[in-house]
């Protein structure tokens, strides 16, 4: 007998966010697969069994998940965020195109989530509020050179770039560098937004200019937004600043 796979995303932390779509497709599981932390953020269900990983092994998750799955079992995987962003939903489909032809017949669904950018956009504004990109500034998966090209690709094109995975460990200096490439082609004044652990109690918002920008303002649970030249900062005396991309763009260049 096969049974079911949801890929579901969480939201970025505050439980108001995540959407009763997700609460519900992890209540419905009888095993729920997922980095540790955010399994920890979860309550388990009676008779429910939670299936801790470590964060990097996520082809491996996925086929055991699969594996699970075509068992009969009813099987939930968890990203934070939204699961097919930077995260679990692509490791299940590459899965089941390279893995045996029985894991095309279980039925599987991605359940969306609040992705990291959304949430810190929503702190500060509407910097998202026109033409925008997502970059991941890890190179696990992908070589740093092609990272580079897209920044500078994106800077240039106008887009608010998102940047994620910005700073670990074993990637100290690729926030700076990718400062340095942006430096190269926007203002100096245009807005830059460090979201740190949003939703979550230790969350930290921060707005400086890309002249200041400090990659010491990241860490691994920050998600950094550059705006574009055309995104505005609108100073309050008493107030956060709000940043904002307008709705129109364009108008006058080239
Ligand atoms: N699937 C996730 C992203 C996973 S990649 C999503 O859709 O949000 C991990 C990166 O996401 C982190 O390095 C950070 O850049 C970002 N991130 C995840 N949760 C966050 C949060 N609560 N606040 C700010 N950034 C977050």
């Amino acid at each position: 007998m096969t049974g079911r796979l949801a890929v579901v995303g969480l939201g970025p932390g505050n439980p108001l966010q995540t959407t009763p779509e997700a609460a519900a497709a992890v209540a419905a599981a009888s095993d729920v697969f997922g980095y540790g932390p955010y399994l920890e953020r979860l309550a388990r269900h009676p008779g429910q069994t939670h299936h801790a990983s470590d964060n990097r092994e996520e082809l491996d998750r996925a086929s055991r998940a699969l594996a699970m799955a075509a068992s009969g079992r009813s099987v939930a995987v968890v990203s934070g965020g939204d699961a097919g962003v930077f995260a679990m939903a692509a490791a299940v489909c590459e899965a089941i195109e390279h893995g045996p032809a029985e894991w095309r017949a279980i039925e599987t669904t991605v359940v969306p989530g609040v992705t990291a950018m959304l949430a810190v956009a929503a702190r500060a504004g509407a910097p998202l509020g026109h033409d925008f990109c997502a970059i991941s500034l890890s190179d696990n998966l992908k070589p740093w050179s092609l990272v580079e090209a897209r920044l500078r690709a994106a800077a240039s094109a106008g887009f608010v770039i998102a940047l994620y995975n910005p700073v670990s460990r074993a990637r100290p200096w690729q926030l700076g560098r990718s400062f340095e490439i942006v430096r190269a082609v926007l203002p100096e004044a245009t807005p830059v937004i460090f979201g740190r652990a949003v939703g979550r109690p230790d969350e930290r918002i921060a707005v400086t200019a890309l002249r200041d920008a400090d990659t010491a303002d990241a860490d691994m649970a920050t998600c950094v937004i550059v705006g574009s030249a055309e995104t505005r900062l609108v100073s309050r005396p008493a107030l956060s600043p709000l940043v904002y991309s307008p709705r129109s763009s364009g108008r006058g260049a080239a």
